[in-house]
């Protein structure tokens, strides 16, 4: 029920007069936040106290907690998640500062690489192709820069505290130098080798292609099954295979990779069957375009038991359509094995002079194909790991432009093979002719499918092995001093052991990061650190024109880190090389004089995973306390981001600092999970149903996007909607109303002067104080423990229910009709008043604008600061001095009688004995120890139960009676009371009240006229 609706009906049925001696709660603290409004005024104020400059002054000398950003990309507007990774974030550095730490937030952006590259191509089309490299780069820097504004004022604009002035930005000139200094690190402790790998490369643009350039296109590949003819003993498969010619299928769809086939997969744990068949191959093959047969559909035939035909290896499942596409309808099942008995089989190629290796690979599928996968390590990414681990060369033989080289090792002709020097198109045909010439051939036909094809020119792009920069995962750690690391026994340590080892040593939460990261840096390959893109920092490397190798000269890396501190990354593109190398100049390895420079990038994971170095190890404001942390003098850095990021920053962050100071970049690691719609599912334009955090700013306050993110377990996946969104404002609306209502009573209470000493208080305010000491101790501990959702539920229970529907409605009678310097409502405003400085200060982290708001209305002390950001949080003892348990106990079984009253009462209202609480009196009747406990709490039970008197008997066991109150309604208080008299013009005032009017220096008029006069 509404209290000020109760408080007006008291007065309404009051004489006129007799209700403006009534003390009824006032503030100018608006019931209506107009938050939209509102919290742009306060961000101004903010901005005009120089706010979060304040917070580091008085943080000086305090021990420091870290949180590093892991920045955000700059190419968009922030969504719902950016809003909530900052929330979080804000929530911990405004709580670690209230909890006595100085904990700065340096904010990051991400500004480097392709999405960008992407978009800025996008607008300056052919016109880029005529552009020197610096022209596009500023225009990738003004891009990325727009974003970077537009995410900070949006991040402003949701209260989130930060050097927001200055963020750190990756393509900022002295994080490049950084980030090349870091590359340096790696080249010089010997992390890094160049080697091959295949990437997406369109050979019409003579360009490699990341993931995103590649679209999804219609194309008619030419199919074909070739037979690849056993030559390791048949015998080691199956007995019946003894002497027999074996051959396996495999199938494919770039029959121009077929030059590069070094390998034949099989998954080592599927069923693999030899069927004998007579059919010789190059009879007419039943016409398949794409309808490879269904699985099963055919019967395989009988076959001749005597014949010596040749047999083919293929997986069970897909042997049946293996048939029907190959034409084989007499195979006949002759063995059956597991594909793990095929490791290291051997086989003749085709065409060329080169044996074919049996490998093992559980990517293997029994969707489609033959089960055997022809393997070609430089034209696939699967082939090129599976190479890795077998030890095959992956050599490209197709150049730039994709014409195919024949490998001089496997080809010993005179005359060179048709395809030789032919584009991969061409080449097709022209080895499917040598397929069939060489009698290899089972069957061709056209095959119509989805294939990756060129973003930009929209030809089909082919995989090819290219080359790369590489950090190795196997290098061995060597100590500060230069000494390898090694275990005991004297193995190296390696790179990745040492990753390992570390992580270890770090907190995960939830704790199922440990095993996340871990798994991926157990099982990840060398990481590809280069990329064939302009907008990043470039791998800053002169390479020997004559054989390759790159220039290793610590004092040439220092001179070009000087230049890019100065000038940016652009100077490596503006810089001549006469300009940087010594003239006269040899290659160590070569002896060759004439070098060129490198100008792949970085990858954008190694620019922001060494922030730690460019940003925490550097900045002014960080570099002291992340000292601390590093030297391990129990300074925390945590860092805190959705649950992507141990695949992502997490990780490349732990591999730069393990590779360069030995140690993980961070003690704690959090993330978040992910934001779903109501249902559970993603958010997604073609759904509608995003939640759009601006927009709710906008709308209902920044305010309540706070409140969400507070509102739920961030570990967990969380929902949003609309719905949810209006749910929290309604919560906000109810927690505003308290603050409200406390604020109200503190009208008059000046608390130098009129503070009621802890001793003094009355029992139900000593108790108020003890049950608010024990929130502010559960919530320190929740805030410490990032658990946000349970400050949330503690603090709206705390303030709808013990405070305004408990505590400040049994307080009216005190409250509204005792003179306001009685000693008991003293007693009662200085517990409501140190429940308002508690709770402001408790909620202040999530409700970021409100409870700045509502400090400017507490009560004056001396000394208050400025903003109630630049206070602590209260210490328990300094809420209430004793240890609260033994007090909570005590009141606990009082509340249990209170509700069997207030059960009584409800149903003596049902039968009509009683009206209203004050209208009823009660007889409660216990023994032994609760009898003692309600005698010691006799003269404040009537208030804690809100009726007009409680009488206590000696009984057999608690019973409570309800009773129509005795004596006489007071018309001031409305408490039924021995004695009501007139007083002056006013009838039936209580003794009570007449005492208090008396306190109060109000004479009572005695007519009408006279007290008309007065008012
Ligand atoms: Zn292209
Ligand atoms: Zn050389
Ligand atoms: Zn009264």
């Amino acid at each position: 029920m509404n209290k000020f609706a109760q408080a007006e009906e008291v007065t309404m049925s009051a004489a006129p007069e007799l209700k403006s001696t009534l003390t009824l709660p006032q503030t100018a603290f608006p019931m209506k936040a107009n938050l939209p409004q509102n919290e742009p005024l306060r961000l101004a104020r903010w901005a005009s106290l120089r706010l979060y400059d304040e917070l580091r002054k008085a943080g000086a000398g305090r021990p420091a907690y870290l949180l590093h950003d892991g920045p955000p990309y700059a190419n968009g507007p922030m969504h719902l998640g950016h809003a909530l990774n900052h929330g979080l974030k804000d929530f911990v550095t405004k709580s670690k500062t209230m909890a006595g730490f100085e904990s700065p937030y340096v904010p990051g952006f991400d500004c480097h690489g392709l999405p960008i590259e992407i978009k800025v191509d996008e607008q300056l089309g052919r016109k880029k192709l005529e552009m020197p490299a610096p022209a596009v780069l500023d225009a990738c820097r003004a891009y990325a820069q727009k974003y970077v504004d537009l995410q900070t004022s949006q991040l402003v604009r949701l209260g989130c505290f930060g050097r927001w002035d200055k963020p750190y930005k990756t393509m900022a000139r002295d994080y490049e130098a950084r980030t090349l200094e870091a590359f340096y690190g790696f080249l010089e402790k010997g992390f890094v080798y160049r080697g091959l790998k295949p990437v997406y490369w369109c050979i019409h643009d003579r360009t490699a292609l990341a993931e995103a350039e590649v679209e999804y296109e219609m194309h008619t590949s030419p199919s074909v099954y070739v037979r690849y003819k056993l030559t390791s003993d048949s015998a080691d498969l199956s007995q019946s295979l003894a002497g027999r010619e074996v051959y396996t299928i495999i199938w494919t769809t770039t029959p121009w990779t077929l030059p590069a086939s070094l390998a034949v997969a099989f998954h080592p744990d599927f069923e693999y069957v030899a069927l004998q068949s007579d059919t010789e191959p190059g009879a007419p093959a039943l016409e398949l375009t794409s309808q490879l047969g269904a699985p099963g559909s055919l019967h395989l035939g009988t076959g001749d038991a005597n014949s010596t035909g040749p047999v083919y290896i293929v997986a069970a499942e897909l042997a049946a359509s293996v048939v029907a596409a190959c034409n084989l309808g007499d195979a006949k099942e002759i063995a059956r094995f597991k594909g793990s008995l095929l490791d290291r089989s051997t086989y003749q190629h085709p065409f060329l002079d080169r044996s074919i290796l049996g490998v093992l690979a559980t990517y293997v599928t029994a969707d489609q194909g033959t089960g055997a996968v022809h393997t070609a390590p430089s034209h696939g990414a699967d082939d090129f790991y599976t190479g890795q681990r077998y030890g095959l060369d992956p050599t490209c033989r197709v150049d730039a432009a994709g014409r195919i080289q024949v490998d001089p090792e496997a080809w010993h002709r005179a005359e060179p093979p048709a395809f030789d020097g032919k584009k991969v198109w061409a080449a097709n045909p022209i080895i499917i002719d040598l397929l069939k010439q060489s009698g290899a051939l089972l069957a061709a036909a056209d095959l119509t499918h989805s294939y990756p094809h060129c973003w930009r020119c929209h030809h089909p792009v082919i995989f090819r092995a290219t080359e790369q920069w590489f950090i190795g995962l196997e290098t061995p750690m060597k100590d500060a001093d230069g000494k390898p690391i090694t275990h005991v026994g004297g193995s190296p340590v390696t790179f990745r052991e040492l990753a390992i080892e570390e992580i270890d040593k770090v907190v995960w939460d939830p704790a199922w990061g440990k095993e996340r990261i871990t798994n991926m840096i157990a099982t990840r390959p060398d990481w590809c650190i280069s990329r064939q893109r302009i907008w990043g920092v470039p791998i800053a490397v002169f390479l020997c024109e004559n054989c390759s190798q790159p220039i290793m000269d610590a004092a040439l890396n220092k001179k070009i880190v000087d230049l890019f501190d100065r000038d940016g990354a652009e100077a490596w593109h503006t810089t001549p090389i006469e300009t940087l190398l010594p003239s006269g100049t040899k290659c160590a390895h070569c002896s060759h004089g004439e070098f060129r420079k490198e100008f792949d990038i970085l990858d954008v994971w190694f620019d922001s995973g060494v922030s730690w170095f460019a940003v925490a190890e550097s900045d002014p404001d960080l570099k002291a306390a992340y000292a601390q942390f590093q030297n391990g003098s129990g300074t925390k850095c945590l860092y805190l981001e959705g649950g992507d990021q141990h695949r992502g920053w997490f990780h490349s962050s732990l591999l730069t600092s393990v590779a360069l100071r030995g140690k993980a970049p961070y003690s704690n690691v959090s993330t978040a999970g992910w934001t779903l719609d109501e249902q559970g599912r993603a958010m997604s334009k073609s759904l509608g149903n995003g939640v759009d955090p601006v927009d709710i700013a906008n709308r209902m306050g920044g305010e309540i996007v706070r409140l969400w993110v507070a509102s739920i377990d961030f570990r967990e996946d969380m929902a949003a909607s609309e719905n949810l969104m209006q749910r929290c404002a309604d919560i906000y609306r109810k927690l505003r109303n308290t603050f409200k209502i406390l604020l109200g009573n503190l009208h008059g209470f000046v608390p130098e002067r009129d503070q009621v000493k802890e001793s003094e208080l009355l029992p139900l305010d000593r108790y108020m104080l003890a049950r608010t000491r024990d929130l502010t101790e559960k919530v320190l501990a929740w805030y410490d423990a990032f658990e946000f959702h349970r400050v949330y539920h503690a603090v709206n229970e705390f303030a709808i229910v013990d405070l305004s529907a408990f505590y400040i409605d049994v307080l009216k009678d005190r409250m509204y009709t005792f003179a306001p310097t009685s000693a008991a409502r003293r007693s009662a405003q200085t517990v409501l008043w140190k429940i308002t400085e508690t709770l402001v200060r408790l909620v202040a982290p999530i409700l970021s604008f409100t409870s700045d708001e509502v400090w400017d209305y507490l009560p004056a002390v001396e000394g208050r600061a400025a903003s109630v950001h630049l206070a602590l949080f209260p210490k328990p003892e300094e809420v209430f001095s004793e240890d609260p348990t033994k007090l909570l106990e005590e009141w606990k079984q009082l509340f249990t009688i209170r509700d069997l009253a207030l059960q009584t009462l409800e149903l003596s209202r049902q039968t009509k004995i009683i009206g209203k609480g004050l209208e009823a009196e009660l007889e409660i009747a216990a023994s032994g120890e609760q009898l003692a406990l309600l005698q010691r709490h006799a003269a404040g039970l009537k208030e804690f139960i809100n009726v007009s008197g409680v009488r206590l008997l000696e009984g057999a066991e608690l019973a409570i009676a309800a009773l129509p109150a005795s004596g006489h309604k007071c018309a001031r208080c409305w408490n039924f009371m021995p004695e009501v008299s007139t007083y002056g013009i006013w009838e039936n005032v209580c003794t009570r009240c007449q005492n208090a009017l008396k306190e109060m220096n109000i004479a009572p008029p005695q007519s009408l006229d006279s007290s008309e006069g007065e008012q």
